[in-house]
């Protein structure tokens, strides 16, 4: 274990390899002019350079995915699955180089990174299994006389923008099912973390993938693109994820054109361990929950909502986990939790922790004193946390643990609906009647029933409430892909 406060710093040999892939796709010089700089958020140096796009030039980037667009909503399904397989077999095969790129541009630690590039990757594979399924349906009318036929036809030109915490699986998660309807797609990465989608397309394109059908349009001013993009009448879909403040920019703009939506927003995940919870299950579960890319991640546990008899042992025997996870570079041997994504992240969650404690709230391990340039915040747990605490009540989105106690299941669950979010939800008990009851009751769209890390490319991953419109994954992700039109086929008689 390393000495409190100390930040690991990183095995020199897996950096300079990272920064090789930089130079791999081209992202090592500065453009001649209007240069977006990415840095590392271990020690903020800067790591490369994508252009700064204006808005002319994403409607021209606009312009090349409709063109191509056009030859590619022809082609047969069976040809975008076998180009979508290749895209999978490429990405794997590069998975080492996406994960050290992960890795220097976002900061999670490598074996974060490379469990991504399994998830991401696995999105691709999923569609293009799904690409040759799914194409319609032949029905009886009810009343005879006729046979409805539906089609599940491209949308066409999709809108996509991503956040900074997987820049690869939100990209691929968005990419794939669309390419694998037959549209087109314009993305836009997260400033801070461009570099990932770049080379995820550079491989797509490698695969098979016609040159302007994927578009990656790097830009600061993201309030403009979204402006004149979702205003451009060839634009039939828009695909968000990130926060749902922005999300609701993005909807009202969507409402302009009747563009189909799809928004997966922010989470507030209660935690809901019972007292006939396996407490060591539950407690690998909530490190899992809490702690997978330093904490950074929607579907994050927020609330752990423990039961009176079980939380003393619960509260110690995670905060002995967390205590020792080691602090420092993703690249480190032996790091369990990066930097966060910038500073800004790192003022963010101080302010939480001083909130909570200045609301009474106990604090068991002090996460906010790590030393250097880079973006720190160490793993904190919090115990006995007020209700009103802005810890409970907003989305945390780093590797801070607040725990609440409750006493029966009504309170638990009435109080892990209260939030305007509703994402996921986890449920930790070894009584099968309980943990569907809860299950059923929590208004979340995604439940871990004793699993800390619920998500799957083939299971619909979205939310209720303010936490989003739509499904990503599986087969209904597709759909959100398509236009299901119908055609009445008039019959003689009445069969
Ligand atoms: P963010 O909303 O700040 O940014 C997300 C993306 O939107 C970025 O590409 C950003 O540049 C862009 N953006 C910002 N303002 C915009 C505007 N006016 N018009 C168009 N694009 C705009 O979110 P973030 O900080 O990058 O990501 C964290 C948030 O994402 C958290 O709330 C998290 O819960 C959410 N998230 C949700 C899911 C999910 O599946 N539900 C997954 C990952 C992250």
């Amino acid at each position: 274990m390393s000495t409190p406060n100390t930040v690991l710093a990183p095995d020199p040999a897996n950096r300079a390899a990272a920064v090789k892939v930089v130079a791999r796709i081209g992202a090592d010089q500065a453009p001649v002019s209007n240069a977006i700089e990415v840095h590392d958020p271990h020690d903020d140096t800067v790591i490369g350079y994508v252009p700064d796009l204006d808005t002319d030039q994403a409607l021209d980037a606009l312009t090349r995915a409709h063109s191509a667009g056009r030859a590619w909503a022809a082609t047969t399904p069976r040809n975008r699955a076998d180009i979508l397989r290749r895209w999978y077999d490429l990405l794997v095969d590069n998975a080492d180089e996406i994960a050290l790129l992960i890795t220097l541009e976002m900061g999670k630690t490598l074996s974060d990174a490379r469990a991504e590039v399994t998830y991401g990757a696995d999105f691709v594979r999923w569609y293009a299994e799904e690409a040759t399924h799914h194409t319609g349906t032949l029905r009886d009318a009810p009343t005879g006389g006729a046979r409805l036929l539906t089609r599940h036809a491209p949308i066409g030109l999709a809108v996509l923008i991503t956040p900074w915490n997987f820049p690869l699986a939100m990209a691929t998660r968005k990419i794939a099912p669309a390419l694998a309807a037959g549209c087109s797609v314009v993305v836009k990465p997260a400033t801070l973390t461009p570099l990932t989608t770049l080379f995820a397309a550079q491989l797509a394109v490698e695969a098979g993938v016609p040159q302007d059908l994927i578009q990656t349009v790097t830009t600061s001013d993201a309030g403009s693109f979204s402006n004149a993009v979702l205003a451009d009448p060839r634009v039939r879909k828009v695909s968000f994820t990130g926060s749902t403040g922005v999300g609701k920019v993005l909807l009202r703009l969507a409402a302009d054109n009747v563009l189909k939506s799809s928004m997966e927003l922010g989470g507030n995940a209660p935690f809901v361990v019972f007292d006939d919870a396996d407490l060591e299950r539950a407690i690998e579960g909530a490190v899992l929950a809490k702690m997978r890319n330093g904490g950074q991640s929607c579907i994050a546990a927020n609330r752990f909502l423990v039961q009176d008899g079980i939380a003393d042992a619960f509260v110690e025997g995670l905060t002995e986990r967390l205590a020792a996870l080691n602090t420092g570079s993703g690249f480190a041997t032996d790091v369990g939790l990066g930097p966060m994504v910038d500073h800004k992240a790192v003022r963010r969650l101080q302010g939480l922790v001083d909130d909570a404690v200045s609301r009474g709230a106990k604090l068991l391990t002090d996460g906010s004193s790590y030393a250097g340039a880079g973006s720190y915040f160490g793993a904190t747990v919090l115990d006995q946390v007020p209700v009103d605490a802005h810890v409970v009540t907003t989305e945390i989105f780093g590797p801070i643990a607040a725990v609440q106690r409750f006493a029966t299941q009504q309170e638990a669950i009435t109080r892990a609906n209260d939030t305007e979010f509703g994402l996921a939800g986890y449920v930790f008990t070894e009584n099968l009647d309980r943990a569907f009851d809860v299950a059923d009751n929590l208004e979340t769209g995604i439940v871990g029933i004793n699993q800390g890390v619920p998500s799957n490319a083939a299971a619909p991953f979205g939310g209720l409430k303010e936490s989003g419109l739509g499904r990503e994954g599986s087969a209904e992700g597709l759909e959100e892909y398509q236009e299901i039109r119908f055609y009445n086929l008039a019959l003689r008689g009445t069969h």
